[in-house]
């Protein structure tokens, strides 16, 4: 067991890694972080801010000398560097966890090799493989292996030549092609898995995108209680085959009333942000408690809740002239979310709001998700 007041490494400086860190803080610890951008908001809540880039292996040494374990908030970090620091401290998820989660084809070729149900797909690396791609992959969506996120690095194509003409718009970077599926909804499973293999799963969140960015959780999702245990032990058996230590975030479709997992992310999750508030124990301080060897803590929620994102685009009056197509900037009126007694407002400090970046979020805690939900839109509707 690592105990306070020992120093834990956060690979990553946004928003997820803030919230390890005051995590981290409560229970006694302290936080090195490591992440390029000087103003990122875990750096600035962390006790020292290594600003150097992942594969820096001068602060890879620094970092591995200062700190008893190191954990990560972003899928991306370079898996040469886990290995590096595994060398000499825990690194927990482990490298091969985060290897198969960064990557879309490594990803869906372990659900398929776990028999873990998945929309249909194919790897693309060349035109012959869309030109080969089964016609059950039309209407479909072709997304870039590796770092794409909210939406990003995706195209939905209807015809073989669409696919095509995509894939070189990505620049023949290495690609999967899946069937487009026709959505019920969302849902994600948030979870924590200990060092001897004890899991803890969060209630199952229903997922509203816009954009291609998280809009709304709701928790519990309207599933049926039988339909929530499945979601729970698919992400179960996703944590155990991974050998994961940590927070995971498992995302599912339902459709025509079957769970299909689209992805993983070997991190707290943004459809977790609701944990904070309503669970016993939070998705971050079990990621702090995984790293450190000490039990997990109950994972109940106390209260159904609702959680609604604030992105840069509410810092803006597009009725207003501004120096771009943005409008006018201005702080938006959080007075009238504090006079909201069951909502808790969550801002990260980043330094410029932009259209599409997550600024903050807030959640609505109330016995009831619709009226939750109903509080919820009504405050972004007051704000935005
Ligand atoms: P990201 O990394 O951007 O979250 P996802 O693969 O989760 O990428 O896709 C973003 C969103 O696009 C999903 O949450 C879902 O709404 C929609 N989507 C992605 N893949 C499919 C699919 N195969 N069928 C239907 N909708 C999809
Ligand atoms: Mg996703």
């Amino acid at each position: 067991m690592i105990l306070p007041p020992a120093t834990l490494g956060m690979l990553g400086g946004g928003q997820l890694g803030r919230f390890f860190v005051l995590a981290a803080h409560e229970l006694g610890y302290k936080v090195w972080v490591l992440d390029p951008d000087p103003n990122s908001p875990a750096g600035k809540a962390a006790d020292r801010h290594l600003c150097a880039e992942y594969d820096d292996f001068a602060a890879l040494d620094q970092f591995a000398a200062g700190c008893a374990a190191v954990t990560t908030e972003f899928e991306n970090v370079p898996a040469g560097t886990l290995e590096y620091l595994a060398k000499f401290i825990p690194v927990r998820p482990n490298a091969d966890a985060v290897g198969i989660c960064q990557n879309r084809v490594a990803e869906k070729s372990f659900l398929r090799a776990n028999g873990i149900p998945h929309a249909a797909f194919a790897a693309i690396n060349s035109v012959a493989d869309l030109e080969a791609a089964g016609t059950e992959l039309f209407p479909g969506i072709l997304k870039v292996a590796r770092f794409g996120y909210d939406g990003k690095g995706q195209a939905r194509v209807t015809s073989r030549e669409e696919a095509i003409a995509a894939f070189q718009a990505f620049k023949n970077e290495p690609c999967v092609l899946e069937q487009m599926l026709k959505l019920d909804y969302e849902v994600s499973v948030v979870l924590a898995r200990d060092e001897q293999g004890h899991t803890k799963c969060f209630p199952v969140a229903e997922n509203q995108h816009s954009g291609g960015i998280l809009d709304v959780s709701i928790a519990p999702a309207r599933s049926s209680a039988c339909q929530r245990d499945s979601a729970q032990e698919i992400a179960e058996h996703i944590a155990a085959k991974l050998g994961y230590i940590g927070t995971l975030g498992v995302e599912f479709f339902v459709s025509h009333g079957e769970l299909y997992v689209n992805e993983m992310a070997p991190r707290p999750h943004n459809s977790g942000h609701y944990t904070v508030d309503a669970c016993v124990t939070s998705q971050y301080e079990q990621q702090v408690r995984a790293l450190c060897g000490l039990p997990l803590g109950d994972a109940r929620a106390h209260s159904a809740a609702v959680m609604v994102n604030l992105l840069g685009d509410i810092w803006y009056d597009a009725s207003q002239p501004g120096p771009d197509a943005h409008g006018a900037y201005r702080e938006p009126d959080w007075s009238k979310l504090y006079a909201v007694s069951n909502l808790k407002l969550h801002l990260y400090g980043k330094h410029h709001a932009r259209p599409g970046r997550k600024m903050g979020h807030f959640t609505v805690l109330d016995a009831d998700p619709a009226k939750a939900l109903a509080v919820a839109l009504a405050a972004r509707a007051a704000i935005g």
